[in-house]
């Protein structure tokens, strides 16, 4: 079977979606016959760039060219679309950087073409091409044969040389909007009968983000994936994506502030071995839709689900960059989850930390220790609210796992034997630390770092979190 994406490419300028500034420019050209001899198409990926430049190739050489548009019947038309044209020669920089292709292309250019009117050279990610084979293109791009036209096509326009670009008519390929690919996969469902529902051709059409290959590309995935009636669930399913219910009973705890149910779904999605990246951007994209339904799905007031988006994307970067990603995920979860949990919680945890408190004091012997110790509690726990609010979550994940105490004028931070990867990480963010703290307590101070030997898990560490920010009942 045909691939859809090259089976429902664009034979024509007319079937192109999109990038009506591009085809107007070259149509334009094409009337006038002032094609130029080298293009840039810049853009991101899937947006059209080599479609449309094979669309020029066959415009150029078409035997019997109706106006601007290729026939798509004659020889020539056939052979470029099968890529067995002589005189239009596609190179991806991608798997050939190489000087040499290069050096066989500057060759060849000053011979006629062969069996067109024009040698169209597509060379598609431009930008991985080596130095040397830059400069051997640029030769060419600098004395063109008038029957030679270059199309250049890069997802990355600033790794081209400045010295090519300006040889070229450079032309900025956008992302196709979500309204077209959608319309576009609705066009091609019905064409190949496929059964699918307009709740999951919107999902694949705003996950493709621009792109109309990778939309046919899922659409494709999701067809041969599925049997009877495709809906958001199977679509889910095909991509390997987190059942729609599991992101929104997450979503639904986070809302309600049921830490203990976040873990639980947590768990869920760490044991059936998926990501929580996935999950958390399919929660972040769910939350934002549910903006847009008539009916929302989310018992949350506009700016709450604003929020909670803000936050989870927040956390979805921490999760990215750190090395125990479950328990940041966790730790962050909860975190996001109490600032929704309404008083009963708060109160609570005020509670408790006023115990503390407390009950550190009254270890303290003397009193000017005592107020000592008070001090530097209340400036410590500033800088945690502080850390986690806008700072270094490494730093703040790392402190919430340690003892922190102030000694002998030195601020001591002891990691029990399981959080050696965090001794290891503030070893390396000393100089930052000791600036946290020096500023917090407005005074030059040093920190020491300890490694003790006691064991703890991961999954102590959360419920302790799970206990000090536990629902009654
Ligand atoms: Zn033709």
């Amino acid at each position: 079977m045909e691939v859809l994406y090259r089976k429902y490419r664009p034979k024509t300028f007319s079937e192109v979606v999109n990038q009506d500034h591009v085809k107007k420019a070259i149509i334009g050209a094409i009337q006038k016959n002032s094609v130029a001899h080298g293009y840039i198409f810049a853009g991101p990926r899937g947006t059209g760039k080599t479609t449309l430049a094979r669309i020029l190739a066959k415009s150029l050489n078409c035997e019997n060219r109706e106006g601007v548009e290729p026939c798509n019947r004659c020889r020539s038309c056939r052979e470029i679309d099968e890529g067995t044209f002589m005189d239009v020669i596609e190179l991806d920089a991608a798997s050939n950087r190489g000087i040499d292709e290069i050096r066989r292309i500057r060759d060849a250019v000053g011979y006629r073409p062969m069996e067109g009117k024009y040698k169209v050279y597509i060379i598609d990610e431009v930008h991985m091409l080596t130095k040397e084979a830059f400069n051997a293109l640029l030769k060419t791009l600098e004395e063109p044969p008038s029957h030679v036209v270059f199309v250049l096509a890069t997802t990355n326009l600033e790794k081209v040389p400045p010295t090519i670009i300006s040889r070229c008519q450079v032309f900025e390929f956008r992302n196709i909007p979500d309204e077209l690919i959608e319309k576009r996969l609705q066009e091609v469902a019905r064409a190949e009968g496929i059964d699918i529902d307009d709740e999951a051709l919107r999902f694949i059409a705003r996950r493709a983000a621009g792109g109309m290959r990778d939309a046919l590309t899922m659409l494709e995935q999701v067809w041969k994936f599925s049997e009877g009636k495709i809906d958001l669930e199977t679509v889910h399913r095909a991509l390997g994506l987190i059942p729609i219910q599991v992101v929104r009973d997450y979503v639904n705890a986070i809302l309600s502030g049921n830490v203990r149910k976040v873990f639980t779904v947590l768990d869920d999605v760490y044991y059936s071995g998926k990501d929580y990246e996935v999950l958390i951007q399919e929660a972040v994209e769910d939350l934002v839709d549910d903006l847009e339904r008539e009916e929302r799905v989310y018992n949350a007031s506009t700016s709450e689900i604003v929020q909670v988006s803000r936050q989870l994307l927040n956390l979805l970067r921490e999760i990215k960059f750190a090395e125990e990603k479950r328990l940041v995920c966790r730790v962050g979860s909860a975190y996001i989850s109490t600032r929704f949990s309404g008083e009963k919680v708060l109160e609570k945890t005020k509670a408790s930390n006023a115990d503390n408190d407390q009950n550190n004091a009254q270890e303290s012997t003397t009193k000017e220790e005592k107020d000592k110790d008070i001090e530097f509690e209340e400036r410590f726990k500033e800088l945690m609210e502080e850390l986690k609010e806008k700072g270094d979550l490494s730093i703040f994940v790392a402190l919430s796992l340690s003892e922190v105490s102030f000694e002998d004028g030195k601020v001591v931070v002891t990691f029990d034997s399981s959080k050696a990867m965090h001794y290891e990480l503030m070893k390396k963010k000393l100089p930052e630390l000791e600036n946290l703290f020096s500023k917090k307590l407005g005074k030059r101070v040093e920190v020491e770092l300890r490694l003790m030997g006691k064991e703890e898990t991961v999954e102590k560490v959360s419920q302790k979190i799970l206990k000090l920010f536990e629902q009654e009942g």
